[in-house]
């Protein structure tokens, strides 16, 4: 097992595990596709549109017909959209034809109605037009075989309309992870009881299970847990049934902090413990029965910021993603930080839009307890280990929130 490593070796021996799990498939009804991750890459069925067809209302004729405007047309048929036209155009005949209607052969551009004057069996044409004009071509969209959505693409509203457009309501995606989350400490306190004094309120199974959701996964939540080795046991018995766990406190150097002992008895396989990082230095990745665990450390804020930094690429990763979303904005700091070599930090910070940049600023005291450095903040800004200062108007790196909206 490695001790207090740097954040860039953790994090490779994090992405290194996710890379090794076999990813599993399902096929959904498409209604039930956004957000999902689709496993192959998805082709054209059909070319779009599949027949030429009109862009307008009007009448479909043959330009040779208008060299002369106005010119008068014999109308042979009425075509509506879905309708097979039933004859092919003769010089001086038009067919009047609905928007999406097949174009009938013969016929090489439509008149749009406003154009026409319609007199019995006969129309008028008052407007020349070009070859083509106001013609949808077949396969101007896409083409028969062309790829529509690739594999690993995470799909949006108007992909899902693309694959249904090509005749498919079916599909086969990457399997979303099931995440137990085991939150431990007795002095956690249920939202419907009063607090007991020396208690507190729990929030990690609340954001956790938040951040769990964000990326698409199934939470399985196992909260309350004393801290306690048979209850400790149990809970992790219980969770690996689940793909991924991820436990919250009783991982640091305290008389009640079990979780690691037990994880050692059940022969977990310790991939490292601690970073070297603030917060969140006890942060500890492990193997138990082939299932990847994350142990983090209770104070909230170390809590959420290990998931952001860890867990959720971990996730996006195992989810099938192509993209694991490790963007970084490159971002003006509005004040002087000061912090210790040796670790790296991850400060919260608000960022706002000013013309052409994007300024942060500290959410206010950064201690791993002050959950609202947490709330407020868009982003984490990452300094690296071996520095110690960063002045006031530089450029530095933040990594957003993956519910901040420069995400
Ligand atoms: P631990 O990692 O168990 O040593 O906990 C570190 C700090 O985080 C302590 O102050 C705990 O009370 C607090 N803490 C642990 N778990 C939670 C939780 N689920 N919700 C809120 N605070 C917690
Ligand atoms: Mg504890």
């Amino acid at each position: 097992m490695k001790k207090n490593i740097s954040f860039k070796e953790a994090s490779e021996l994090i992405m290194g595990e996710a890379n090794r799990i076999k990813l599993q498939s399902e096929v959904i009804d498409l209604y039930q596709s956004l957000n999902r991750v689709v496993y192959n890459d998805i082709k054209a069925k059909i070319s779009n549109p599949q027949w030429d067809n009109s862009a307008m209302d009007g009448f479909a004729v043959r330009v040779d017909d208008l060299k002369q405007i106005p010119a008068t047309l014999r109308i042979i048929e009425t075509i509506f959209a879905g309708d097979k036209p039933e004859a092919k155009l003769k010089k001086g005949e038009a067919a009047g034809i609905m928007t999406g209607a097949q174009i009938p052969e013969g016929a090489d551009a439509v008149v749009p109605v406003e154009y026409t004057n319609v007199e019995g069996n006969f129309v008028k044409i008052m407007k020349k037009v070009e070859k083509e004009e106001n013609i949808r071509k077949s396969g101007e969209d896409y083409k028969k075989g062309e790829l529509l959505v690739k594999k690993g693409s995470k799909l949006n509203p108007a992909q899902i309309g693309l694959i249904a457009s090509t005749g498919i309501g079916k599909l086969k995606v990457f399997r979303n992870p099931e995440v137990a989350i085991i939150v431990t400490g007795t002095e956690l306190t249920d939202y419907k009881k009063n607090l007991k004094e020396g208690k507190i309120y729990d929030s990690n199974s609340y954001s956790l299970y938040a951040q769990v959701l964000l990326e698409n996964c199934k939470p399985f939540l196992i909260k309350l847990v004393k801290d306690d080795k048979r209850a400790i046991k149990n809970s992790i018995v219980r969770a690996l049934k689940k793909d991924v766990l991820i436990v919250s406190g009783g991982i640091s150097m305290g008389k009640a902090d079990y979780v690691k002992e037990v994880l050692s008895d059940l022969k977990g396989r310790f991939i490292f413990s601690k970073v070297r990082q603030r917060p969140g230095n006890p942060f500890t990745f492990l193997k138990l029965n082939g299932k990847p665990v994350f142990l983090l450390p209770g104070n909230p804020v170390s809590t959420e910021v290990c998931f952001e930094i860890y867990v959720r690429p971990f996730l996006q990763k195992i989810c099938g993603l192509k993209n694991v979303n490790q963007n970084v904005i490159n971002c003006r700091i509005k004040e002087t930080i000061k912090v210790k070599k040796g670790k790296t930090y991850f400060l919260r910070v608000l960022l706002k839009k000013e013309e052409e940049e994007v300024q942060a600023f500290l959410t206010g005291p950064q201690g791993s307890g002050i959950i609202t450095s947490m709330s407020k903040a868009d982003g984490i800004l990452i300094v690296k280990e071996d520095c110690e200062e960063i002045k006031k108007d530089c450029i530095m790196p933040v990594f957003p929130l993956s519910w901040s909206k420069f995400c």
